[in-house]
């Protein structure tokens, strides 16, 4: 830069020639205009308005002019300046506007994308139905009470009136441990977590124990060697087979739909007297005529087998601490795989425990 002086050449000093800042100015806005990003315009204002441009050095040549040329050089070099930075200032609106869309269109999620083909697998329709059963009784007050699968032998037969010759124990039934004399068992039944819930606690009791229970079965379309079941068991002052009768019925209605009740067939188990089998009626002709005459679900009948029941054997409950000469109580017990396949006409008993998700999807239950 050089100082003020009086004799100066106009020609040599750029803020004076018009065109020569018109051709910057020219220069400037074609490069803003070719700028294709916000990094690309940085460069153009650098290069064009930055310290070093030409235009910046137009104008600091301007204080070395003497008064009367430094008003209309000042002028000249300042509009161009100006109009510049506004030619930037816009393009970089323009720019950051163009980033943004883009940035829209590339980052744009398509929720209606299939987004995972693999099979996740599903709740299997068995658990959802022992939870179903759990909130019934639950809502009428009753607890949910669980066991181990791997049972005392002395809980799973004889706390149960299942004396020492009874066929049940034999190993054609049966799942023993060794040592063949350990005492050990599969459960076959639920019901020693009733004898067990008895043992631990005073009554009233009022439990819904659902479990898997295991007999030696050849699996086919209506056995299978593993099965749950779900047992009910109410001890308390006054029991009578009437509570029991009220409490199957509701339990049905809520399975199977309004309407669908029980009825009663004597029966005999060891551990309830008197005994009872329990039938449903059917849910598919109601036991109506003329529907049920040709009805394949229940053959005719109008009615279908579901469970037993009975009241509590007193002999029962003495093995199991309780006071037989103050309380009653009742028991019911049914496979919950059977009820299952009443509820959904599921007809064969192994595509409960195949695994398959296919089946199990087919209930609605997928899970993530
Ligand atoms: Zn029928």
């Amino acid at each position: 830069m050089s100082a003020p002086n009086s004799s100066y050449d106009p020609v040599e000093v750029t803020a004076l020639k018009a065109d020569q800042v018109d051709a910057m100015v020219s220069a400037a806005l074609a490069a803003v205009a070719a700028a294709r990003d916000l990094d690309g315009l940085k460069a153009v204002r650098s290069a064009h308005a930055g310290d070093r441009s030409p235009l910046a050095l137009a104008n600091r040549e301007i204080g070395a002019l003497p008064p009367q040329a430094r008003k209309d050089a000042g002028m000249r070099v300042g509009r161009a300046r100006s109009a510049v930075n506004q030619a930037l200032a816009a393009r970089a609106v323009e720019l950051e506007a163009e980033a943004e869309a883009r940035m829209l269109v590339e980052e744009t999620v398509d929720v209606t994308l299939p987004w995972d083909r693999e099979p996740r697998g599903a709740r299997h329709p068995l658990t959802t139905l022992q939870e179903l059963v759990g909130d019934v009784f639950v809502a009428m007050g009753w607890e949910v009470a669980e066991g181990p699968e791997l049972e005392a032998e002395w809980l799973n037969f004889d706390a149960l009136n299942l004396g020492p010759d009874h066929p049940a124990r034999t190993m054609q039934d049966t799942f023993w441990l060794e040592p063949a004399d350990g005492g050990l068992v599969l459960r076959t039944h639920t019901s020693p977590v009733q004898a067990r819930t008895m043992l631990e606690r005073t009554p009233p009791i009022y439990v819904v124990c659902p479990g898997r229970v295991f007999r030696t079965d050849e699996l086919d379309a209506t056995h299978t060697p593993v099965f749950n079941q779900v047992e009910g068991l109410v001890v308390d002052r006054g029991i009578t087979m009437a509570h029991l009768k009220g409490t199957l019925d509701h339990f049905a209605e809520a399975m199977f739909g309004e309407g669908i009740t029980t009825r009663f067939r004597p029966s005999y188990f060891p551990f309830t007297e008197p005994s009872a089998e329990v039938d449903l009626v059917c849910f598919v002709c109601r036991g109506q005529e003329p529907a049920v005459a040709t009805c394949r679900t229940c053959k005719g009948e109008g009615w279908i087998e579901w469970g037993g029941c009975g009241v509590v054997n007193p002999r029962v409950l003495t093995a199991c601490g309780v006071d037989a000469e103050t309380y009653t109580g009742f028991a019911f017990g049914m496979g919950l795989e059977r009820t299952l396949m009443f509820r959904h006409g599921v007809g064969d008993m192994r595509d409960l425990v195949e695994g398959d998700v296919r089946f199990t999807e087919a209930f609605g239950t997928e899970i993530s």
